[in-house]
């Protein structure tokens, strides 16, 4: 197989959708009672017919995440360096369309936001920019991990997918993982959301994690945009690639995340909801069927959600986030990328962290163990 649209093509977007909706209580309790679950079992946890099963589906990933990871979270920061971006999202305060001030950090700037972020207490630092190739680019890239590496264990990133030499060059320069979501997998929905720019090329997305693969990055993220199609039939998808990319470049490891829609400044979606439980069913459903994935939630989601998630198969939170270029200390007024919902600072969420019986981690796992 030469990459993931390979296997992708084989499967229809309907078929698995009804494929989904087809189970049975009876593949629910199947996939529960596994040793080792499949995509077929995958499907059926996350089917609507699992739904009465969600208690149990939780006390099974609490166990299996504690068994794998301890009771710890990890945390860590985003910081965003730039909002220019070429590319139409409907769903992103960032859009092109959106006539907003557009900022990238200077390397001064750089210091004074890495500065703010490591009082604290954090190691982890997630960067963050949108598309815009001529002013954030790989040499911005390079010397961005130069001023920040050291001063941090971890460095990752989320910005415009790249090729597999510059993934190699980033790598080198001590870059630790690569966050790049799909949003959604089904390629005429991609089109509608992505119609301007480099992103509207699905499938150069789709393949961006095999070029990350092939690089030999220590860890690669993936995850879909809640909201922009119907949830099941998208996380399984992307369940279908994790299973793929795990298979091909088993020497990496992975994490998850699942952001939902939030509002943003000229964006109007009104899209495919998922509601709090079954986001659970879905958490949930991703533990059982990998234990080994890392799991993220972003401040995306509210406090007591958040809290809540603490038990249930998480393990990595970001906190005290700011998405907006400068947020932390030079321009904490410039535009966000989308409103928090969570707006704890970072140590509050490590003493709720805490009080849950975790201990707050502010590295990577990989540094730990
Ligand atoms: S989602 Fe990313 S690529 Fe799309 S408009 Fe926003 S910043 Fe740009």
């Amino acid at each position: 197989m030469h990459s993931f649209k390979d296997i992708f093509e084989q499967y229809s977007w309907n078929d698995v959708q009804q494929s989904i909706h087809r189970k049975t209580a009876r593949d629910v309790e199947a996939a529960l009672s596994a040793s080792r679950r499949t995509l077929e079992d995958f499907k059926a946890l996350i089917s609507p017919v699992a739904a009465p099963y969600i208690e149990q589906m939780a006390q099974l990933s609490h166990q299996l995440t504690q068994k794998r990871f301890g009771k710890t979270i990890q945390l860590f920061a985003p910081l965003y360096l730039s909002n220019e971006c070429n590319n139409i999202c409907t769903y992103c305060g960032f859009s092109l369309e959106h006539k907003i001030k557009r900022k990238t950090l200077s390397a001064a700037e750089i210091l004074q936001e890495i500065n703010v972020i490591k009082q604290h207490g954090f190691n982890h630092i997630l960067l963050v920019t949108g598309e815009a190739n001529h002013t954030v680019h790989v040499d911005y890239f390079i010397n961005a991990i130069h001023l920040i590496k050291p001063h941090f264990s971890n460095i990752s990133i989320e910005v415009q997918p790249l090729e597999q030499e510059e993934y190699e060059q980033l790598q080198r320069t001590g870059l630790h993982s690569v966050l790049v979501y799909q949003e959604t997998y089904h390629k005429d929905k991609y089109k509608h959301y992505h119609p301007k720019g480099k992103k509207s090329n699905f499938h150069y997305r789709l393949e961006t994690p095999d070029r990350i693969g092939k690089a030999g990055m220590h860890k690669i993220g993936l995850g879909v945009l809640l909201g922009l199609e119907d949830w099941r039939t998208d996380t399984f998808f992307c369940a279908l690639h994790l299973d793929y990319l795990q298979k091909k470049y088993w020497q990496t490891k992975y994490s998850i995340s699942f952001p939902r829609i939030r509002p943003a400044e000229g964006v109007d979606i009104s899209g495919f909801n998922i509601t709090d439980k079954e986001l659970v069913q879905l958490i949930c459903a991703y533990r059982l069927f990998n234990e080994e994935v890392e799991i993220s939630i972003s401040t995306r989601e509210p406090e007591t959600f958040r809290n809540h998630l603490i038990k249930l198969g998480t393990t990595t939170m970001s906190a005290g986030s700011k998405t907006n270029p400068g947020g932390y200390s030079v321009d904490e007024n410039s535009l966000e990328q989308f409103e928090i919902s969570d707006d704890r600072s970072a140590e509050e969420v490590a003493a709720v962290i805490a009080a849950n019986g975790y201990q707050p981690v502010w590295k990577d796992w990989d540094k730990v163990f």
